[in-house]
């Protein structure tokens, strides 16, 4: 059985006292349940608050971005073994906003993925077209092609117990999710083009990620190739989290 699995992404927000609430309710909230996991992903300067919260409760904790590098003159860069250092476990990466708004090509994501793997942290991949790409009927060309460029650079087995996100960019903080069937397809396109490349990828965790909320989070969840969600806005409400992660239950 493949493992389920639900993780809020904060993006840029949060406060020590805002975060203080939030974190007590899930760890009041979310008990340990079968096959599904949690997760939250905090910015830098929280991990520490964020750990400390969560430490004996259900739920794991990891980072938005990692360097690429292990150490050096990158001012402003987090590497990898800092974050292991002190307990975290996942590194997003691939996030359509680096991507987008911090220049970070496929290669660069792959550099940040392998870096990941090399510290010992399960790197959540995001991947996703945007509205153009989509509407030109690209999807599948982008989605395969950012899945590729990861799968080339750090082998196939990098990939076995790796989390994919699939986050189509039209569908993040806009509240337009995409339909069930819509991710169904990709998400199914997704694990097909892995185990084209190693069967042992078929068994991946693939996540569906834009604008899950409590009212569509089931139904999303209950698609055969959708395990769990990478949350973005919806993360920040502890009773929305909770709900969306109850819905991830099988
Ligand atoms: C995200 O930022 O990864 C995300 C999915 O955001 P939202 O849920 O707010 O669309």
């Amino acid at each position: 059985m493949r493992a389920r699995f639900v993780a809020g992404n904060w993006k840029m927000n949060g406060s020590l006292r805002a975060n203080a609430g939030l974190l007590d309710a899930l760890k009041a909230g979310l008990k340990r349940s079968g096959n599904l996991e949690y997760a939250v992903c905090a910015p830098f300067p929280y991990l520490g608050q964020v750990s400390a919260a969560l430490s004996g409760s259900a739920v794991t904790w990891g980072a938005h971005n990692i360097s690429e590098h292990d150490a050096g003159a990158y001012t402003g860069e987090v590497s990898g073994a800092m974050l292991r250092e002190f307990g975290c476990r996942y590194a997003i990466v691939g996030h359509s906003e680096r991507r987008a708004l911090y220049g970070e090509d496929d290669a660069r994501v792959a550099a940040k993925f392998i870096a990941a793997r090399r510290a010992g942290l399960t790197p959540i991949l995001c991947v996703g077209e945007t509205l153009e790409q989509r509407e030109r009927d690209e999807t599948e060309s982008v989605v395969g092609r950012q899945l590729d460029a990861v799968v080339s650079a750090a082998g196939a087995p990098a990939l076995a117990d790796a989390v994919l996100a699939y986050e189509p960019v039209w569908a993040i903080g806009t509240g337009r999710n995409a339909t069930p069937q819509q991710a169904q397809q990709v998400h199914a396109f997704a694990r097909k083009r892995l185990a084209a490349r190693d069967p042992a990828l078929a068994a991946v965790t693939i996540l569906y990620g834009g604008s899950v909320k409590p009212g569509n989070a089931k139904e999303l969840f209950a698609m055969p190739d959708i395990d769990g969600g990478l949350i973005g806005g919806a993360s920040l409400s502890a009773p929305d989290f909770i709900a969306i992660c109850a819905a991830a239950r099988r």
